[in-house]
């Protein structure tokens, strides 16, 4: 869509036309597998549903524009869509990781790809130099996430992709989005290469679909994607299609509510005496709060929390929520809380990126904001 329009504009009609057979405004849902040809290898473009359907070319082409890329490609989660960008790698060759990348990419590298002869090291992304000092003869990939899950810290990735360009070599560099959405943050623009989201967080928005997305710029790497996402096959169903569809359509509204609710809670939690330490991009204590001012357009819905009375504290505190829902995921119109730890990064436990016991992890949703305090305040008073 033309780029003279604003993203609100875009995040409604990208990649959506009246659909040409009846004039129906939203996109039908192409619950089919296959099309019927007029002749042996005549037909209109569709073939068969994992190699395309119209109901992904459609969010495809939103998630692309959005993103300020050429190309997107749709998958079935968050999880299909790394391993996909993962297998752009050969044996022997080399991914530079964030340390406190979500959970289960860690999972993915370690207890999958390095199996297969990926070898990962993980560095402290903050600090762009610790990245270049990490590059070795085979390393073709950078992975990143701007803000971490679950420690909301930042990376530059304009000063990572200055850095990485700067050795000569052949380096990829992915950013997983999920946590800012492309409304508050364009990697692209910054010089990444590829992006990755969860489309099951921010973009579906409404916690009823699993789904995932990679958008990309460079053509070579298009054809080899879209080769694998047929080949491999990890596709949405066209139904989790349309759902994504109709969730992006309030991305802008929704993001700007996440991020209003959550500096308002991120304040308080901040002066309550039983939390020891907040961990929010938008607070003027959080130590890259800089570089989120210059790289994000707002700062999210996503905080961390560590208890003064730790573990114990933790997890009293995520059973006592009423309106907070104790329960994975994020992203979503409605409030969840919930203790990584235990829950969404177990999967770490042990290892060199293993989160503190104490950490809470709050998704602000778009409820009233006075409500959600209300809340946080009664379940931290009865803590024992
Ligand atoms: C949830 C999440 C994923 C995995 O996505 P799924 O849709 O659950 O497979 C990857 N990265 C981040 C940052 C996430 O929050």
């Amino acid at each position: 869509m033309s780029d003279s329009y604003h993203f609100d504009t875009r995040a409604i009609h990208a990649g959506q036309e009246p659909d040409p057979t009846t004039g129906a405004i939203m996109t039908p849902i192409y619950q089919t597998s296959t099309y019927v040809q007029s002749a042996p290898a005549e037909h209109r473009g569709y073939e068969y549903s994992r190699t395309d359907n119209p109901t992904r070319t459609a969010l495809q082409a939103l998630l692309a524009d959005l993103e300020g890329g050429r190309f997107a490609l749709a998958f079935a989660s968050g999880m299909a869509a790394i391993d996909t960008v993962m297998r752009l790698l050969q044996p022997g060759d080399h991914t530079i990781v964030a340390s406190d990348v979500y959970g289960g990419t860690f999972r993915l590298f370690e207890k999958v790809l390095a199996r297969y002869g990926l070898t990962f090291t993980y560095v402290d992304i903050t600090d762009p130099a610790e990245v270049e000092v990490a590059v070795r003869p085979r390393t073709r990939m950078v992975w990143l996430e701007t803000p971490t899950n679950p420690l909301l810290a930042l990376a530059d990735i304009g000063e990572i992709n200055r850095r990485i360009r700067h050795t000569g070599q052949e380096i990829l560099i992915a950013v997983d989005n999920t946590f800012a959405s492309p409304c508050l943050q364009q990697p692209l623009a910054l010089g990444a290469d590829i992006v990755v989201h969860s489309t099951t967080k921010y973009l579906g928005g409404h916690s009823d679909i699993v789904g995932g997305a990679v958008e990309h710029d460079d053509e070579a790497n298009y054809e080899r994607l879209k080769f694998l996402q047929n080949a491999v096959g990890a596709i949405p169903g066209p139904f989790d299609c349309w759902l994504t569809l109709r969730g992006i359509k309030t991305l802008h509204l929704r993001m700007e509510r996440h991020s209003e609710n959550a500096l308002r809670i991120a304040r308080f939690l901040a002066d309550h005496p039983a939390i020891e330490e907040v961990y929010y991009p938008g607070l003027e204590s959080h130590p890259q709060h800089d570089l989120a001012k210059r790289q994000m357009r707002a700062f999210g819905g996503m905080i961390s929390v560590v208890l003064r009375g730790g573990e114990r504290a933790a997890r009293a505190f995520v059973s006592r929520t009423r309106i907070f829902a104790l329960a994975e995921s994020l992203g979503g119109v409605e409030s969840l809380i919930e203790h990584p730890h235990s829950m969404t990064h177990a999967s770490t436990a042990d290892s060199e990126i293993a989160v503190p016991p104490g950490l809470v992890r709050l998704s602000v949703g778009v409820e009233h904001v006075e409500d959600l305090i209300a809340d946080l305040d009664q379940a931290l008073g009865s803590l024992p």
